[in-house]
């Protein structure tokens, strides 16, 4: 699927009306940089195309809005998301059978678990699917309880955060937009911008770099990777292609502080001005 739009890089309720044939079995949406997608559409769309809802909410740990919708929410504690266990997940489903086969699925696939095979008294199981090692230990669920008792804090310091950015870019770098510039909720993962038509952005990274600034991109479309572009060489997505082009992500952390997101829009400023 194409993106909505670039101030609006969410997956495009009209492109997925229009490529939604026989064989979709499923949609995945995706709340870029922390913001949600429109629950209520996409759960509309999902229920008329007989289709199965899934939320790669990866970005939206500590909102109230993932798994609302759809049939699961998938979240990610990878080191770089809102909130760690270093590695990890979390699969959020409201139907027991979900649940249950997500269970299941995590631990080879066996219908039960070892605790309680602990409990019970049989000492046999089965394995009645093909599963996987998936289980989070006991270790990253103890980080990840503390890391939780902090999130929302930190969701709220990089809310205040991206509202500096958002008004400092506008007025000293008037050639970049900061999508979203229509409020929705979000949890603020990351500060994507668009870098003027014609800016170089490796260029202007480098630059960024050489004065102390580390900048990221979020991300290299999918389409694009070798393994996908030899099964599906006829894709063409302009609008993800030009947010692709022109999207730089700026440092955002809930550990900084105003100043330093002046020192970055001003390192910005300057690298776009020479
Ligand atoms: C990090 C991330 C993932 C992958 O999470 P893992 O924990 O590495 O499996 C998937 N989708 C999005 C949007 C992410 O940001």
């Amino acid at each position: 699927m194409d993106i909505e739009s670039l101030d609006v890089p969410l997956m495009s309720y009209a492109d997925a009306c229009a490529k939604c044939n026989p064989r979709t079995r499923a949609a995945v949406v995706m709340d870029y940089a922390g913001y949600l997608a429109d629950g209520d559409v996409w759960r509309d769309f999902a229920r008329t195309c007989g289709l199965h809802l899934i939320e790669d909410a990866a970005h939206a740990a500590g909102l109230d809005g993932p798994g609302i919708s759809g049939d699961a929410a998938v979240f990610s504690f990878f080191g770089n998301k809102n909130m760690t266990t270093a590695e990890g997940g979390m699969v959020v489903a409201r139907d027991p059978d979900v649940l249950n086969k997500v269970k299941q699925m995590r631990s080879h696939g066996m219908t039960i678990g070892t605790t309680q095979r602990l409990r019970e008294t049989s000492l046999t199981y089965d394995v009645t699917m093909l599963g996987y090692n998936y289980r989070m230990d006991e270790l990253r669920a103890a980080i990840g309880l503390v890391q939780l008792r902090k999130l929302r804090h930190w969701n709220k310091q990089r809310e205040t955060l991206s509202a500096a950015y958002r008004e400092l870019l506008h007025s000293c770098c008037p050639g970049v937009s900061v999508p979203f510039s229509t409020p929705r909720p979000s949890a603020y993962h990351i500060l994507p911008v668009i870098l003027p038509e014609r800016a170089d952005r490796q260029r202007v990274a480098d630059r960024m770099r050489g004065a102390g600034v580390q900048t990221s991109f979020h991300y290299p479309p999918i389409h694009r990777f070798s393994w996908y572009r030899s099964r599906f060489p006829s894709v063409r997505l302009p609008k993800t292609e030009e947010f692709c082009r022109r999207e730089l992500t700026l440092p955002l952390h809930p550990k900084m502080l105003e100043r330093d997101v002046e020192l970055v829009v001003r390192v910005l400023a300057e690298a776009l001005s020479r």
